[in-house]
């Protein structure tokens, strides 16, 4: 340990003594990252690892349950989870043993096993549409959707709402800037003006969506049910009814993203407000880890995409890549459909976050804060405005990046792991009562130390 700062008078003298006391605290992880330096740029293998509020990579060594140690002995309480894909914890047993053993029994033949079968039995009970595709990302889902979309409609244009993120996915880089669509700042190396094939909307707005499908070029709509890159901002009443009869009426494809709305319930947001997507796509925590994903289609749009494929011959799609729907990624999904993503671990997580909205919504009344909580089931957003913003362009508005970088270092430093860019927390069927207790208590104090710095 070391002795306490003297008290900070500025929000940045508090950063900077947070980073100091981590750099103090870390001296294995820091000198893991100046050897990495030299091999990865940047100086870790995804340059995401490296955009924590931390001022250097925390070098990982195990984690167990809802809990992380790093290579100095740190242990954390981990609110993050891998950001969603450990999301029913680190180690989990069954998902452990079903990739050792088929590991042991070879990994990917590009040929489907028996597991594959037992997969897709699962995922059309759970999610209710008839036919699935393996991918080995969400990213590479939402595009595979994207390109079949385009196929079967013969239309040119994707719609997104501002504020969304679905992976690497070029089409979804298009953000609306003062009102006007332009390509996301940021966006290296495209050559392409995506505002010409991708129109973009605010979220929560049905005038401007109607408007956006009037014209009948649109091919598909990919929407998160509930927009969680942007902050977390929850579809107003009747948003969704109304979503799915404008893209109806206008013969649009409707692609529903639930990577991380999954945490809503077992079959997502969908089961949950009865959505009714023409595609269905979810990655991440789908294979508890592993890289995969799955999208699913109806038996109508698969009758489309058959008669599409049929125009151009066959083999001729462009969609796919080699480890797409493996034998190792079919039994680590067999292995969390059956056994994992459980009615049982859905109902410990949905307590476990109810817990954290009551502890954060304390804070915030006790203290007297313009702060809110919004929260998709197990996926909590504690947003630092009051209400909540409708949609991005007033996100981006009240979204302190000074202060979300103090709030995340200072959880790090009190053994806390949330989601780095926003305040999003998860909340796993093996987190304990008392980890959400810490993270509450760690929230309650920094809101006194902000406070005596503002
Ligand atoms: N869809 C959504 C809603 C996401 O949040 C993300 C990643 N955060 C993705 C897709 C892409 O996932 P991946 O990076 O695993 O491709």
């Amino acid at each position: 340990m070391i002795a306490e700062l003297s008290r900070p008078s500025t929000l940045a003298d508090l950063i900077a003594a947070e980073r100091e006391r981590f750099l103090a605290e870390h001296p294995r992880s820091v000198a893991m990252a100046k050897a990495a330096s030299a091999v990865w740029r940047g100086g870790v293998p995804m340059h995401w690892m490296g955009d924590w509020a931390c001022p250097s990579p925390i070098f990982a060594a195990q984690g167990v349950g809802a809990q992380v140690t790093d290579i100095d002995g740190q242990l954390y309480d981990d609110f993050c989870l891998g950001d969603t894909p450990s999301m029913f914890g680190h180690g989990e047993p069954s998902v452990a043993a079903a990739v050792a053993d088929q590991a042991r029994r070879g990994a990917g033949f590009m040929l489907p096993t028996a597991s594959a079968v037992i997969v897709g039995k699962l995922l059309a009970e759970r999610f209710g549409l008839p036919l699935w595709q393996a991918a080995t990302t969400a990213s590479d889902a939402n595009r595979a959707a994207i390109r079949w979309a385009r196929a079967v409609t013969r239309r040119p244009v994707v719609l997104v709402f501002d504020g969304c993120y679905h992976g690497m996915v070029e089409d979804a880089f298009v953000v609306l800037k003062d009102g006007q669509p332009s390509m996301k700042p940021g966006l290296l190396g495209q050559v392409q003006d995506l505002t010409a094939t991708t129109r973009v909307v605010p979220f929560n707005d049905l005038a401007a969506l109607e408007a956006a499908l009037a014209p009948g070029d649109v091919a598909a709509v990919l929407a998160e049910p509930v927009m969680t890159n942007c902050g977390m901002i929850l579809p107003e009443p009747g948003f969704h009814d109304a979503l799915r009869r404008l893209t109806r009426e206008t013969g649009t494809l409707l692609v529903i993203d639930e990577t991380h709305t999954i945490s809503t319930g077992p079959g997502g947001y969908t089961k949950a407000h009865g959505l009714e997507p023409d595609i269905f796509v979810l990655g991440k925590a789908v294979a508890g880890g592993v890289p995969a994903a799955i999208w699913g289609v109806t038996a109508a749009l698969s009758a489309r995409m058959d008669e599409a494929q049929a125009r151009i011959g066959p083999g001729q799609s462009g969609i796919g890549t080699t480890l797409s729907g493996n034998a190792l990624a079919m039994a680590a999904m067999r292995a969390m459909l059956s056994e994992v993503m459980t009615e049982a671990a859905y109902a410990r997580m949905l307590a476990g976050a109810q817990r954290l909205v009551a502890g954060l919504e304390g804070v915030i009344e006790a203290h007297g804060l313009a702060w809110s909580v919004v929260h998709v089931g197990a996926r909590v957003e504690l947003v630092f405005a009051d209400p909540p913003p409708r949609d991005a362009a007033a996100m981006r508005k009240i979204l302190d990046q000074d202060a979300v970088e103090a709030l995340h270092l200072w959880l790090i430093n009190r053994g806390v792991l949330i989601a780095p860019f926003h305040n999003m927390m998860l909340v796993s069927p093996v987190t304990e009562d008392a980890a959400v207790d810490r993270l509450v208590a760690a929230v309650d104090a920094f809101a006194v130390a902000v406070g005596e710095v503002e």
